[in-house]
């Protein structure tokens, strides 16, 4: 009987603790060995200057394979509030600069107050693509849609979860289990499609 030979190695090129801890449970049992960013030395994250989620994740896929020699998996994902035309989008993460996520909620509730919105339908929405040196060898995409909270609830999940009702559970994302958010996020959805891919069509490189 022969050995099975070293599993390919994929970089998941994010430092978001939050993401990092979803997409490893959504993932678990792919036959890759999943390397963070942290395992090696430090890259220079690339600016994020796409006009799109899926352009984001496009050149984050892209820059972190270049430096690094892996195949590199990056997601860009973010929450489009319809009453503010769709804004914070491709900035959620930097809304309002360097401030503490309760802080991001009063920018948003100020913003729909100033618009004389006092319920807005949004959707959170999440891009993944997969590099293999120079060239993007799959993307996928997952949303999800809700309502932005009355007010925060609920302590689990990270980012925006608090402020993020999701009706068919009448309860906002960070007050579900992590396998209840897993089951109908954006990131669920879009790193469920990326499963089956790697699942199906292992040519990352492994033996
Ligand atoms: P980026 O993809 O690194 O540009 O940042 C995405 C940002 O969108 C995160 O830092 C959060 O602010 C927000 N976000 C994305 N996905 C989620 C989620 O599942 N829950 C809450 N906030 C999220």
């Amino acid at each position: 009987m022969t050995e099975p030979g070293p599993r390919a190695r994929l970089l998941l090129a994010t430092t978001n603790a939050g993401k990092i801890r979803e997409i490893r449970q959504i993932l678990s049992g792919v036959p890759v060995e999943l390397i963070a960013l942290a395992d090696l030395s430090p890259v220079e994250p690339p600016e994020e200057t796409g006009s799109s989620f899926a352009e984001n994740a496009r050149l984050k896929a892209l820059a972190y394979a270049g430096a690094t020699g892996l195949p590199a998996l990056a997601e860009d994902s973010g929450l489009e509030i319809d009453a503010l035309d769709g804004a914070p989008g491709i900035h959620s993460a930097r809304l309002g600069g360097d401030i503490s996520y309760p802080a991001k909620y009063e920018l948003i509730y100020r913003d729909l107050r100033a618009r004389g919105a006092s319920v807005s339908r949004a959707r959170f929405v999440c891009a993944t693509a997969l590099a293999i040196g120079g060239v993007i060898v799959v993307e996928t995409r997952g949303t999800v849609e809700g309502l932005i909270a009355a007010e925060p609830k609920g302590a689990g999940g990270f980012g925006y979860d608090p402020i993020f009702f999701y009706p068919p559970f009448d309860r906002t994302l960070a007050e579900l289990s992590a396998d209840q958010k897993a089951e109908v996020s954006h990131r669920g959805q879009a790193f469920r499609q990326l499963r089956e891919w790697l699942q199906q069509d292992v040519k990352l490189g492994g033996s």
